[in-house]
């Protein structure tokens, strides 16, 4: 079994950042999406984080959740960590870091900055209280999109919807968080036009946040010289879900299309897993994740 030296989140997170690459995450909603990721993460040695948004989380089931990722994590000996992803409320938040998740993000950006931080520093109390290995994510600044569709139309991003550094400052300064996913010019889903990441915003807020790692949500889409430049800015942790989701939703309709007569659903869904293993694969290649087990 090849050896890992380190299954600590943090820890690996704080490597990422030290040494210029970005942890990957990439959301789940079903095993076989899970067995995809598992499968590039495994062939190329490297860490990956696993989200299940609230949605997700639902229809996994957070228990059951963490219990697939655990065994994956153990069969591989491979560092593989599940976050709970944008919980909108202090009780999903709670829920989550009850159900054993090695991570958690609380996402109140919607809220005024006060009532954010308010509700940010509950979730970072309830985490360490129950197992200071958990990392914590907060969030400032909002996207401008929720879910994670390919629209057809262009979608801008106003500037107000941004993170801005002081804010980030004082976010980070009292509630305490690990990890702080600023709002700079991504956006949930693939618009028609390609995002602008506001690279410079990133080095302001990497510069005065010190050792908070810094996440970037909506990386589909993306030009993959943006994103180079979003890990140089400082970003170590990159969320990829629609790129990986049109994988596997593409791969399933056309094998459904092709093989009408098929009914085992595990066959159905290998093209998926495929789908789901070579997409996940370009993307730890380009977060540079790719050979940091050893
Ligand atoms: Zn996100």
């Amino acid at each position: 079994m090849p050896h890992t030296s380190k299954l600590n989140l943090k820890e690996i997170l704080s490597s990422a950042r030290r040494q210029g690459w970005a942890v990957p995450h990439f959301n789940i909603s079903d095993i076989a999406m899970l067995r995809g990721l598992v499968e590039a993460a495994n062939e190329l040695r490297a860490p990956i984080l696993v989200g299940t948004s609230e949605g997700e989380s639902d229809f996994l089931g957070r228990r059951q959740a963490v219990a697939l990722v655990s065994a994956f994590r153990e069969e591989h000996n491979l560092p593989i960590f599940i976050n709970a992803d944008h919980c909108h409320s202090v009780s999903t938040a709670k829920a989550a870091v009850d159900a054993g998740y090695d991570s958690v993000h609380i996402d109140l950006s919607k809220l005024p900055l006060d009532d954010n931080i308010a509700g940010t520093k509950k979730i970072v109390a309830y985490a360490r209280a129950k197992n200071t290995d958990i990392s914590v994510e907060g969030e400032v600044g909002y996207l401008v999109t929720d879910s994670s569709q390919v629209y057809k139309r262009a979608i801008a991003v106003p500037v107000e919807s941004l993170a801005k550094v002081e804010d980030a400052k004082r976010f980070i300064k009292e509630t305490g968080v690990d990890r702080l996913a600023p709002a700079v010019g991504t956006l949930h889903g693939i618009a028609a036009n390609a995002p602008r990441i506001d690279i410079e915003r990133v080095q302001a807020i990497s510069k005065a946040l010190g050792n908070t790692i810094l996440v970037l949500h909506g990386g589909s889409g993306a030009p993959d010289e943006q994103i180079r430049k979003a890990i140089a800015a400082g970003i170590a942790n990159i969320h990829f879900s629609t790129d990986i989701r049109l994988a596997y939703v593409a791969a399933l309709r056309e094998f459904i299309m092709e093989h009408p007569e098929e009914t085992t659903p595990y066959k159905i869904l290998a093209p998926a897993v495929e789908a789901v293993r070579l997409k996940a694969m370009e993307k730890i290649k380009l977060m540079g994740a790719a050979g940091r087990l050893s």
